[in-house]
């Protein structure tokens, strides 16, 4: 059994539970669960569930698969049938290997949390469980954010900020709009990946070189204008190591302006630079985007 299916069940029947669900959870409720915890970690955050993509468990393969065959990072854009097919795919999976192995290696003197019988559509908590996990469930929800995040570390080992990765329910970030008079000034006005002058362009784009979604914060160091097509293309890949060494080159201009509303995080020592883009590579971050000619 993979090792995050015990807290990502953990976790799901808390949630379940906390929004008013009763003793008898139906699988295909659980697998709705599973499809949304999973997604924002490993499409959203795209941290890898195990030491390698080719090893992930089947119900993260499945989720990757669902989302690369109708192109969408974000949960809420997936056809609705595609949705209920992979909740419905999910369910399976929890009948085959999940349900039966969550209790595996607990406590003797503790109870199960729920039973389940082979052939059946549901789970049953105890009331004693349902009480629990009702009463406790923000204690219970960090217990299993610690177990899920520790056991990330390992298999991701240079990725930042896992637990708030873990934590996190959506991807909702601030707004840029500020950086985008500070960057023209600093750095001119092109656009940094295929160089167009965005002078007589409507709209521009502030884009994270290093996604947003590996670092989880928008530090100026890793902020550049970028034309639309360019910034929407590139979504959340990285581009090639060429736009690394760009990058720090453009960061030794900007330190030489010592522009008072982008020094200090501004800079960013070359190898500084490289370490975060190595990690990001080291976790199978899916990398090499250049702009088309
Ligand atoms: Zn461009």
């Amino acid at each position: 059994m993979s090792s995050s299916y015990k807290p990502a069940l953990l976790k799901a029947l808390v949630r379940l539970v906390r929004r008013g669900a009763g003793f008898e959870i139906p699988l295909t409720a659980i697998g709705h669960e599973f499809v949304a915890l999973y997604w924002m970690q490993s499409i959203v955050f795209r941290l890898r569930q195990a030491a390698s993509l080719a090893k992930e468990p089947e119900a993260v393969q499945r989720i990757r698969a669902t989302a690369d065959a109708n192109r969408v990072r974000n949960l809420a854009d997936l056809p609705q049938n595609a949705r209920n097919r992979l909740d419905l795919q999910i369910a399976k999976i929890l009948t085959i290997n999940v349900l039966n192995a969550f209790h595996v290696g607990k406590p003797e003197s503790m109870d199960d949390l729920y039973s389940w019988q082979s052939g059946h559509a549901a789970i049953a908590l105890s009331e004693k469980s349902h009480r629990f996990l009702r009463d406790q469930s923000i204690a219970v929800e960090s217990i299993a954010n610690y177990w899920w995040a520790r056991y990330l570390e390992r298999v991701n080992v240079l990725a930042p900020l896992i637990i708030d990765k873990v934590e996190r329910d959506g991807a909702k970030r601030g707004s840029l709009a500020r950086y985008l008079r500070i960057l023209a000034d600093s750095d001119g006005n092109r656009c940094f990946y295929c160089e167009r002058d965005l002078g007589a362009v409507r709209a521009v784009h502030v884009d994270h070189v290093i996604p947003w979604s590996f670092l989880l914060s928008d530090p100026a160091w890793d902020l550049v204008l970028a034309c639309v097509s360019c910034n929407l293309e590139k979504s959340d890949i990285l581009p090639a190591r060429i736009f690394i060494d760009k990058l720090s080159a453009l960061h030794v201009d900007r330190a030489k302006l010592s522009l008072a509303s982008i020094a200090g995080s501004a800079f960013l020592q070359k190898d500084e630079v490289d370490r975060y883009y190595d990690a990001a590579l080291s976790v199978e971050w899916p990398s090499g985007w250049e702009p088309p000619d």
